[in-house]
């Protein structure tokens, strides 16, 4: 028999999520899940637990009436409820909305209903929560709370409410999962809005599957079976990056910590299961630290922290490997899955002297195969990878948006295909990319640019120091000049002379702040970052008034 030469002879064997789920529980069936619950206490079972009740879960679903192409919301913690609901929801074909429960209600009324969800599962800590917006979100005709009957007061004005645990337990534990396009909806997931209303980025089944590779490789987060992966990202945040999806393709054990975030809870989770590697933006880490260094523990079995974002702060990764643990970067955005840059080392670099090495790994890091970038210039033109031409980062790839939910934002990508993340960088010649700001961060003065990420990294390691900020106020000389903004570490005092003495001969000497102004509490953002729009606008006619 003749074979067509122009197709391959291999099977066409689709990347959806199931077969991650399938896997996990006939390969590392007896590989555990751990989570904690909102009371504190521990819940356990393996990936053949977890995919029982999964499937239980999609048929649940299924006789409710949820099909392909419709959208379930959740607004819940890290534990295995949620981790179900992701494979339960994307397995029958429908779109797992998950809802960042810290953003303002009416952000939260406003992207339900602009996903169109149609049930929506619920933690039994925000029941409070959807029992204020019910009379907002029309489109929700199912209310489906996490635990069985009795786990919370009955809540009001929800309508017969379902109950997780009730539900699923009649169901059958086997299911034939339907056969959709790889390229199908499987996820969803709003940015912040910083600006403006937040954007649906819409992830697939190819797009995650290929995501889940990627991220488990040895010189990306570097997953395996032997692993015990504790994901501090909230599944709300760019589900939680990958990592329930990535965990169930090498079968490492998984530690969800449930709402409790705080340093001792996470310490003793790593101690007591044997945590190996951990992900989550960097405050998350310093309260682990916090409480590890106080009362002289050390972090178990730890090997390695992924650490995003915000830009990894220096005085975090010395203090991890004091105690045996190396910090990785990892950049990236909701629209990139979130995996877009990572910083580990390549030849050239691995032969560098200690010193050259750590400069050079605080670089949020080097393009994984499936990330291609490319820096723009003002004038329009693509920066050489020279380590100093800054400029716009575009960014291309399988697991990156090609657009937002219902065309919001219009037509994202250039020309080339290639999507603007709003952030401003340069690339080296080790293929190394450094974020020097957020586009609407970037402080201009005399027009060059300065780094505010630069100096808030050397700001916090001054030991009076707890958070810093860098942001533009307004000069007439300059254009704009950069204003630096501390919260104290607890019991700690410092004078404004004191910092800028510390600063000195640490940054470029013309990044000289004009002024420290010292605040309480920073403005955070529901993603745990500092909310530098609101100094900005405050403070931008600080120096002339
Ligand atoms: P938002 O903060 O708008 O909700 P994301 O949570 O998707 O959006 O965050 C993406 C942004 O976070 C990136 O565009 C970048 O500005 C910042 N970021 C992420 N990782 C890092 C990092 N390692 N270093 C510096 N900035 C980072």
């Amino acid at each position: 028999m003749m074979n067509d030469l122009n197709a391959g002879l291999m099977q066409d064997f689709r990347l959806t999520i199931p077969t991650l789920l399938e896997h996990a529980a006939t390969n590392h069936c007896n590989t555990e899940v751990v989570a904690r619950l909102q009371d504190g206490s521990i819940f356990r079972y393996t990936y053949a637990d977890l995919a029982d009740r999964s499937r239980q879960a999609a048929n649940a679903l299924c006789n409710l009436g949820v099909s392909y192409g419709d959208v379930v919301g959740t607004l819940a913690w890290n534990h295995h409820w949620h981790m179900e609901c992701f494979y339960a929801i994307s397995g029958i074909g429908a779109v797992c909305h998950t809802v960042n429960p810290r953003l303002f209600e009416e952000q939260i009324v406003y992207i339900i209903n602009h996903a169109r969800d149609s049930v929506l599962i619920v933690d039994q800590d925000f029941v409070g929560l959807v029992e204020r917006i019910v009379d907002q979100i029309p489109l929700v005709n199912k209310f489906i709370i996490l635990g069985s009957r009795g786990c919370v007061e009955e809540p009001r004005g929800l309508g017969d409410v379902l109950y997780y645990d009730d539900l699923i337990a009649t169901e059958s534990t086997a299911i034939e999962w339907p056969e959709f396009d790889e390229c199908s909806a499987s996820g969803l997931c709003y940015t912040s809005g910083t600006t403006g209303n937040p954007k649906g980025v819409l992830y697939s089944h190819r797009s995650t599957i290929l995501h889940s590779m990627a991220i488990a490789q040895p010189d990306n987060l570097s997953l395996s079976a032997l692993d015990c992966v504790l994901p501090a990202a909230p599944l709300y945040h760019a589900q939680s990056w990958g990592l329930p999806y990535a965990a169930c393709m090498v079968g490492s054990k998984f530690v969800l910590p449930g709402r409790h975030l705080d340093g001792k809870h996470l310490l003793e989770l790593i101690r007591a299961e044997g945590v190996t590697t951990g992900c989550g933006v960097p405050t998350i880490w310093t309260m682990a630290l916090e409480h590890a260094e106080k009362n002289g523990l050390d972090l178990g079995q730890l090997q390695r922290l992924l650490i995003g974002g915000t830009a990894l702060p220096t005085n975090i990764r010395d203090r991890l490997r004091e105690k045996g643990v190396s910090a990785v970067q990892i950049w990236g955005m909701t629209e990139t899955s979130p995996l877009g840059t990572i910083g580990r080392a390549n030849r050239e670099v691995a032969a560098f002297t200690a010193e050259q090495k750590d400069t050079q790994l605080l670089k949020q890091g080097r393009l994984p195969w499936g990330v291609e970038m490319k820096i723009v210039l003002e004038d329009g033109s693509r920066a050489p990878r020279d380590g100093k031409s800054a400029g716009d980062i575009w960014v291309k790839g399988p697991w990156i948006a090609r657009g937002y939910l219902h065309g919001d934002g219009g037509d994202v990508l250039d020309a080339e295909g290639f999507f603007p993340t709003g952030d401003v960088g340069h690339i080296d010649q080790y293929g190394y990319m450094k974020i020097t700001d957020r586009s609407k961060d970037v402080i201009k003065s005399g027009g060059e640019w300065i780094s505010s990420i630069d100096i808030e990294d050397v700001a916090t390691n001054h030991p009076a120091i707890s958070m810093a900020a860098v942001v533009a106020t307004f000069h007439e000389k300059w254009d704009e000049r950069p204003l630096l903004f501390v919260t104290l570490t607890e019991g700690k005092t410092v004078e404004k002379q004191d910092i800028l003495d510390y600063l000195d001969g640490k940054i470029v000497k013309w990044w000289m702040p004009d002024d420290v102004i010292f605040i309480d509490a920073m403005p955070m953002t529901a993603t745990g970052k500092i909310r530098k729009l609101n100094l900005r606008e405050k403070y931008w006619n600080h120096l002339s008034a």
